[in-house]
């Protein structure tokens, strides 16, 4: 039973935006003139510096983490324009979340968290090991955490409550919420842009364990991505050098801080106690992880 701190209140004012949500790392705005969210055409998307682990808003912010992350994701998007459209209108923001804020088309989003999962770990190992298979499908016996899936499956959650986890869905059940023909639009979607961004980030030494992409339409009825795509926050990206299956692989960007909090820092996760704030060497080494996800999966120097 781990805790959940309320999202940072530290939203900035924007001028021309009005601040409308904040989730655990991303504020979300509303041009000023606009009504309300429903009837907004445009978003702005600021990810901050929060970082979160064991579903905790920690104290400590990295800095740079919302620039990489804002970066990662729009070069997914070029890369994957051949595959599927996407939400991006422009970077041309306000000074203050220059690099880290996109505006974006307000879609119409699907109540579905796509994931498609080519290795087994996590809640899919968890299920996996009471049930045998993950989100109804059934899998081979014998699989041993970080088993390579081949093919990579489709795995849906439904987007949880504010401080609940998501929970895995069976597809029948997003069936049931979209319709049918949505429904396998979405999951060949997720499959098939999984299988891209997996090829590209292991011709550059990451192995895309799993991700998460949530979908929206347009005004047309064109089913594009929206959010934010491929980056650490939404997959769990692994060092293809020291893969194996059978063990626990370290996570590329918040090992420090996982290791640190469980190992060092005296918290106890399981308490409702929220962690402790962050040594500035733990910092220091996550934003340089960060900066080398970047750097190693578009083969760009991080900007800056
Ligand atoms: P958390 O990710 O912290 O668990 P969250 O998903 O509620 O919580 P964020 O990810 O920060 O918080 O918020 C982004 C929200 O904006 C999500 O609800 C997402 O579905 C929504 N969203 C993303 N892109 C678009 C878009 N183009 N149009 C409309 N809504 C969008
Ligand atoms: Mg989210």
């Amino acid at each position: 039973a781990s805790g959940y701190a309320a999202p940072a209140p530290q939203a900035p004012v924007l001028p021309g935006w009005k601040h409308v949500y904040s989730g655990k790392v991303r504020d979300l705005y509303i041009p000023a003139d606009a009504a309300d969210a429903a009837s907004a055409e445009q978003l702005l998307m600021v990810a901050s510096d929060r970082i979160s682990a064991y579903d905790w808003v920690l104290d400590s912010e990295i800095p740079d983490k919302g620039k990489v992350l804002t970066g990662l994701s729009l070069w997914w998007f070029d890369h994957l324009a051949d595959v599927i459209g996407n939400h991006v209108i422009s970077s041309d923001v306000p000074e203050a979340v220059r690099g880290r804020g996109l505006i974006v088309k307000n879609l119409s989003m699907f109540p579905v968290e796509c994931v498609a999962r080519g290795y087994l770990t996590g809640s899919g190992m968890s299920d996996y090991r009471a049930t045998g298979s993950v989100c109804g499908i059934q899998l081979p016996a014998g699989l041993v955490e970080a088993d390579r899936l081949e093919p990579p499956i489709f795995t849906p959650a439904t987007k949880a409550e504010l401080g609940e986890h998501d929970e895995n869905v069976s597809f029948d059940a997003v069936a049931k919420t979209v319709g049918t023909e949505t429904a396998e639009k979405l999951r060949d979607l997720t499959v098939e842009i999984y299988q891209r961004a997996e090829q590209i980030a292991r011709e550059r030494g990451i192995i895309l364990a799993d991700t998460k992409f949530e979908f929206g339409t347009l005004p047309d009825g064109a089913i594009v991505l929206g959010d934010e795509v491929l980056t650490p926050d939404s997959s769990r990206f692994w060092d293809a050098e020291g893969y194996e299956a059978g063990k626990t692989q370290s996570s590329f960007d918040k090992q420090f801080v996982r290791d640190w909090l469980t190992q060092e820092s005296g918290w106890d996760k399981g308490s409702d106690t929220p962690p402790p704030a962050l040594p500035a060497e733990v910092i220091e080494k996550t934003r340089a992880r960060y900066i080398e996800a970047f750097e190693k999966l578009t083969g760009e120097t991080f900007p800056g």
